[in-house]
């Protein structure tokens, strides 16, 4: 049998005459090695497949250390995808996604994509957006986010829109970014008061560690399509709650971007609330050190000891199968309008 047959000219080494069929020959039967890992001389050289996706060199280091001493190689990375992809899959599906690409890991050369590009997998959707001819990467299968682990892909940055409505405003993002000296619990206090402002306006919220820094408030929004409210106007709700916060405590918050000023200061940051932001997506892996991941928390665990670095690429997907956090989101959508009236009134 030929596979993939190509003509690729006529040996000029060899006279014709030495050329002859070449017959089968009898071979011992092969014993399956359960050791097949050592079997393999070249690690590098490795094949595997991950939901049917083959990932070259799998044994490649993306994290140096996962946290336990061990390198987190591009096939730990494809099955953290394959084990959590459902639940991801459900936030970035049907949205424009931009990745983090580091193809030699997160010590080397790190790049923003957010375009598709000509010869990338076809498990990978292209979307057109307004405003740019260039064609968007969207993920919207789970095969999808393997192919992605394979082009060397750690972070995933989606928009905040609705599934399917590049224009219409899904979810708000509160992107709670402490100054270097400010305690974490500082941070879980703040993201406690951002919840009550947004109940108090008929907002349901969900808190998730960044696998950085801070935390992020996430609200579920319904009907803005129907309510006719674009990103502008969903920008400046944003901005309101969180000078309306400012204004009550200006020596725990701010809203300028400065650096100088946010010292001992948590920057209250409502500027992921646009049409073509992004925000790292929920179980999304960091590029950083510890292998560390965005984990989406229930409140009864965003508390004055959390600790972010609990959450990395190996332990989340064991913990994502016993929490209930974020089990209410699709429910929990509210309309936008409606808040909106709330906090004029
Ligand atoms: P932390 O808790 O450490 O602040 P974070 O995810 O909130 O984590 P960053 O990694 O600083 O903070 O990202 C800030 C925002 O900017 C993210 O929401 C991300 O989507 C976006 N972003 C990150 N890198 C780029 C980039 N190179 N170009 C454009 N936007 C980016
Ligand atoms: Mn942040």
């Amino acid at each position: 049998m030929v596979r993939q047959a190509a003509f690729k000219g006529l040996r000029k080494d060899k006279p014709a005459r030495e050329v002859t069929p070449d017959k089968p020959v009898k071979t011992p039967m092969a014993k399956l090695s359960t050791k097949s890992k050592s079997a393999t001389p070249n690690p590098s050289a490795a094949k595997a497949e991950v939901l049917g996706v083959a990932i070259s060199k799998p044994d490649k280091a993306m994290w140096p250390d996962g946290g336990d001493g061990e390198p987190v190689t591009k096939l730990d990375l494809a099955h953290y995808m394959e084990s959590v992809g459902d639940w991801l899959l459900h936030h970035i599906k049907g949205r424009p996604c931009s990745v983090i690409r580091a193809p030699d890991g997160i010590k080397g050369e790190q790049f923003f994509q957010r375009h598709g590009t000509m010869g990338q997998s076809d498990l990978l959707t292209l979307v057109k957006v307004s405003g740019d001819r260039k064609p968007y990467l969207q993920i919207d299968r789970v095969e999808g986010l393997i192919a992605v682990a394979q082009i060397g892909g750690l972070e995933l940055h989606p928009w905040n829109c609705a599934p399917d409505e590049p224009d219409v405003p899904g979810r708000l993002v509160f992107d709670l970014d402490p100054s270097p000296d400010v305690k974490f619990s500082a941070v879980v206090d703040a993201a406690k008061e951002m919840r009550e402002r947004l109940e108090a306006l008929g907002l349901a919220s969900f808190c998730k560690t960044t696998g950085g820094k801070g935390l992020h408030v996430v609200t579920p929004l319904k009907d803005a399509k129907k309510d006719k409210i674009d990103w502008k106007t969903a920008k400046l709700f944003a901005q309101s709650v969180c000078q309306r916060m400012m204004d009550d405590s200006p020596d725990r918050y701010l809203l300028n971007m400065s650096k100088q000023k946010r010292k001992g200061k948590i920057f209250l940051d409502y500027l992921r609330n646009d049409r073509m932001s992004t925000a790292v997506a929920p179980l999304s892996p960091r590029a950083r050190d510890g292998a560390p991941v965005s984990m989406p928390l229930t409140w009864a665990q965003v508390r004055s000891d959390l600790d972010p670095m609990d959450y990395t690429i190996r332990t989340v997907p064991g913990l994502l199968r016993k929490t209930k956090a974020w089990a209410d989101y699709d429910k929990s959508a509210r309309s936008i309008k409606a808040a909106i009236k709330k906090a004029i009134d």
